[in-house]
């Protein structure tokens, strides 16, 4: 029996193995192709439509301008901040996503030439009776993390004597000040009114008088890909030029590029939601079910080896499990994940794609808090029982194997199931590190559509099924550990 669920584990590994590597091939193509990371969550420049296709202004444009280059490009979507720092930590080739040309960013980025002229503005509640900056002294507004919006907020936070609090999306952003908890943020024009447009209950205070934000560029990081910035510019010239350009900033913000008018109203009905992003549910949630299951795979047969370790007759190999058990269960999730993301290939020089390091990220995690519970179930094993196997002329191996093991695992069953249950819902927090599982999902969609009750209500259900089968599934395979 033992035997037999080794061999499918490893059976699984290598299938795993072969699975992210193969999903991570670079295209065997001629062109040259990038990785460009965007910030999905910020219509009219980037977002996805309702068939959950990657569009808006800096999308389309990129799109056209690889098209004339001849190259070709995977985008990946995830928070603004995210973004930047994947190009700034060479994880990824380049970055658009309405991205500000500011000095400080040219220390770290290459900047094509400008492509739109955009502004910030300030918001507050529909309704709301404060009326001028001064008005949010003592106050606090909501900033999107590492925007031009936010630094044009932190240079003024003095003078009129507001508390900030960060997001690092813009309609989780808006919402907070909708709910009460913040009175006002600071966005780019377009796309906070791109949400209004969709319903949003905010108003701008200074339509009339944007903050200047200077221009959104095409960035890559400094003194790298050159090609792909000498590219950019050349695509972009020529769109200008024949303005192909300007018909798409136009299908997207109509005559005036101050107010956004396309068309923007999916069925918001929870029927009419599920429909029109069916394949969008789908694809997060099979994305999270791979997370889980190889997660939940993987991290058990590390927690078991680790917590063997734990129980060793050596003591530096006790040693070796106490320490790793308390660095990875010590560590917060998303610390690891970005550790491991996007500070590792800075130092080992070679990009890990995101769903292995998200497997990482969960394994060492989850790995450990199995581990602590393995170790913990082994000692339980009453010392007796180990005493009568070695009496028996059983070696410390066999002893292990033969009597304490089967016993042991017994016991944890119900902290397997926990910690099954747990890693399913970790995997929510790698969306921050753009995998584009069911949260992430869910981001995207509510960034289209301002619909949050209904998205994440949604989400929330598909979350709760999937939990619920997971724990059906394990109660099953108790029972019959049990026979
Ligand atoms: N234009 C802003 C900036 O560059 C915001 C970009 C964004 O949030 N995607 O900082």
């Amino acid at each position: 029996m033992m035997k037999k669920i080794w061999l499918i584990c490893i059976a699984i590994f290598i299938a795993t193995i072969t699975i992210v590597t193969q999903s991570e091939q670079v295209n065997a193509d001629k062109q040259p192709h990038y990785v460009i990371t965007t910030d999905a969550s910020f219509p009219p420049f980037d977002f996805q439509d309702q068939n959950n296709q990657y569009v808006g202004i800096d999308l389309d444009i990129l799109k056209e301008i690889a098209k004339r280059e001849g190259f070709t490009y995977t985008l990946k979507a995830m928070s603004f901040n995210s973004a930047t720092q994947l190009v700034a930590g060479s994880q990824a080739d380049g970055v658009i996503a309405g991205m500000s040309i500011t000095d400080e960013r040219k220390e770290v980025f290459d900047f094509s030439t400008p492509y739109y002229k955009t502004g910030v503005v300030w918001a507050t509640k529909k309704g709301s009776n404060i009326k001028s900056l001064s008005e949010l002294k003592g106050q606090t507004v909501a900033l999107k993390t590492g925007t031009a919006g936010a630094d044009y907020a932190k240079k003024i936070q003095s003078q009129y004597g507001f508390k900030v609090k960060y997001f690092n999306d813009s309609n989780i952003m808006y919402n907070d000040v909708v709910s009460g908890n913040s009175v006002a943020t600071f966005e780019d024009a377009p796309v906070i009114q791109y949400a209004i447009k969709n319903g949003l209950k905010l108003k701008i205070m200074n339509a009339d008088k944007l903050f200047d934000a200077g221009w959104s560029g095409f960035a890559v990081k400094k003194g790298e890909n050159k090609a792909l910035l000498t590219a950019f510019n050349q695509g972009l010239k020529s769109i200008q030029k024949d303005g192909t350009y300007d018909k798409i900033v136009k299908s997207y913000l109509g005559k005036s590029q101050e107010h956004f008018t396309g068309k923007t109203s999916d069925n918001n009905s929870v029927l009419g939601l599920l429909k029109t992003n069916r394949k969008a549910f789908i694809d997060g949630l099979i994305e999270t079910i791979k997370l889980t299951v190889l997660a939940i795979i993987l991290a058990s047969i590390w927690g078991i080896f680790l917590g063997i370790l734990g129980i060793s007759e050596t003591k530096w190999l006790r040693g070796v499990s106490t320490t790793v058990i308390y660095i990875f269960r010590g560590l917060p999730l998303m610390v690891l994940a970005f550790f491991i993301y996007i500070g590792l290939p800075t130092v080992i020089g070679t990009k890990v794609p995101a769903f292995l390091a998200g497997i990482i990220t969960l394994v060492l995690n989850e790995g450990a808090y199995t581990a602590a519970f393995v170790r913990g179930g082994f000692e339980a094993v009453e010392k007796g029982q180990m005493e009568a196997a070695r009496s028996l002329g059983l070696p410390y191996g066999k002893a292990m194997r033969k009597v304490i093991v089967p016993q042991g695992l017994r016991i944890m069953v119900p902290s397997f199931i926990n910690q099954f249950i747990i890693t399913l819902k970790d995997t929510s927090i790698l969306s921050a590190i753009g995998l584009l599982e069911l949260t992430q999902t869910g981001t995207l969609i509510v960034a289209r559509n301002s619909q949050g009750f209904r998205v994440w209500a949604i989400i929330a259900v598909m979350y709760l099924i999937v939990i619920t089968l997971l724990t059906w599934l394990s109660n099953w395979v108790e029972k019959r550990m049990k026979n």
